[in-house]
């Protein structure tokens, strides 16, 4: 297997900073032949326009985790791209670019996810079921605008993410956050226990055995089916039985509650790519083209919404990487231990309503910068966020 760090990096002594700038700049480079995308530093002031105008009021968000952890040589490399032909054919040339997002916080799923979500490296126990420690920017989002509890929603694909939505920050906290739907629960609600043909769609955290939280579903579920989503069990079961995976299920209620909803604020977490846990490559790049597929669907739902069109952002950055192939402390591609600086250095990209098409920036920005960045577009303020809101995208 190819390693995709230049030449010039490998094997000397390179500081971490130095291989995430090393990193970045390969992403630009395959970036720039693949999906013909200009350098950003240079375009800044010169007139490439933003789309028409959004006010902030009507301006609508979808942050999507292509969840799960994927390196380069499956992605971005020359050797990935065939495993994310939409995101390089499709999204990648409507988008702006960031190549390196360096994530310094824990490298666990659930903690990562709640850092993006609240602009702060949170070190919250990766495996309890707690809720982050500072406010999400669902809190933020809802107590500045005054928006109500219908208005942002997070769709789940693992069963450990069921706090996400809210922290237990005193001036925040409850009543404020997001409401989060768990489609695991709704399937398992739907099947009134067991799970017959539907295996496939409930397998969860690939990562420990040790902490399986409790597939649960009862009534509450069932009302949300029914009263939020507008699907009967019926219609609902025989449609997940054509789905191949969580995600897919995940998109399918995603797609359910943007037609139905319509929520302002909607984070979507994807988490297929981590079957590499489990250790079979193939499984792994599967999970790339299907996140890669179901992002690119995710886009035409937008465009087809008449409560979204032409009014939308949508952010796609993974929650980290995993490790390399040359690190003697991990195993290559199948989990995310060393922490070392590849596993670190993520990208971010950002189309749609506000957001200049085509560009890459190869700066280091931070997984904290999301929050701020959200916003500065939508008018609330983040004070507890520790980091700092992408210009590039204002
Ligand atoms: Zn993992």
């Amino acid at each position: 297997m190819m390693e995709y760090l230049p030449k010039s990096a490998r094997g000397r002594a390179s500081s971490p900073r130095e291989v995430a700038r090393q990193l970045a700049v390969s992403r630009r480079d395959f970036l720039r032949t693949a999906a013909g995308v200009a350098l950003g530093g240079a375009l800044l002031s010169s007139t490439i326009p933003a789309k028409a105008e959004t006010s902030s009021k009507k301006r609508k968000v979808i942050v999507v985790t292509f969840g799960g952890g994927a390196r380069d040589q499956e992605t971005f490399a020359p050797e990935g791209q065939e495993n994310i032909p939409h995101l390089m054919r499709e999204l990648i040339p409507q988008s702006t670019f960031f190549t390196q997002v360096v994530n310094r916080g824990i490298l666990g799923h659930y903690v990562a996810t709640a850092s993006l979500a609240t602009g702060v490296y949170e070190t919250i126990n990766n495996f309890a079921s707690l809720p982050p420690a500072y406010p999400t920017v669902f809190e933020y989002f809802r107590k500045d605008l005054k928006r109500p509890s219908s208005d942002a929603w997070v769709v789940a694909p693992s069963n450990g993410f069921n706090r996400i939505g809210e922290s237990n920050n005193r001036s925040y906290g409850p009543g404020l956050g997001a409401r989060v739907i768990l489609p695991k629960h709704l399937l398992t609600a739907a099947m009134g226990g067991g799970s017959g043909d539907y295996e496939h769609l409930l397998r969860d955290n690939y990562e420990t055995p040790f902490f399986a939280p409790e597939l649960r579903g009862g009534e509450f579920e069932l009302q949300q089916l029914e009263m939020i989503l507008k699907l009967s069990v019926d219609d609902f079961k025989a449609h997940a039985r054509t789905l191949s995976s969580p995600d897919e299920l995940s998109v399918y209620v995603a797609r359910q509650l943007m037609r139905q909803v319509a929520p302002s604020l909607l984070w979507i977490t994807m988490h297929d790519i981590d079957v590499a846990h489990a250790g079979a490559y193939s499984l792994y790049v599967e999970g790339i083209r299907r996140t890669d597929r179901l992002c690119a669907e995710l886009w035409e739902t937008v465009q087809s919404e008449p409560e979204y069109a032409g009014k939308t952002t949508l952010f796609i950055l993974p929650d980290f990487g995993r490790d390399s192939d040359e690190d003697s402390a991990g195993n290559g591609f199948q989990h995310h231990r060393t922490g070392d600086p590849l596993s670190r250095t993520t990208w971010m990209m950002a189309m749609g309503a506000g957001v200049r098409e085509g560009v890459v920036f190869d700066r280091a920005a931070e997984s904290t910068d999301l929050v701020p960045t959200l916003g500065a577009m939508l008018g609330f303020s983040p004070s507890l966020a520790q980091g700092k809101p992408i210009q590039e995208l204002l």
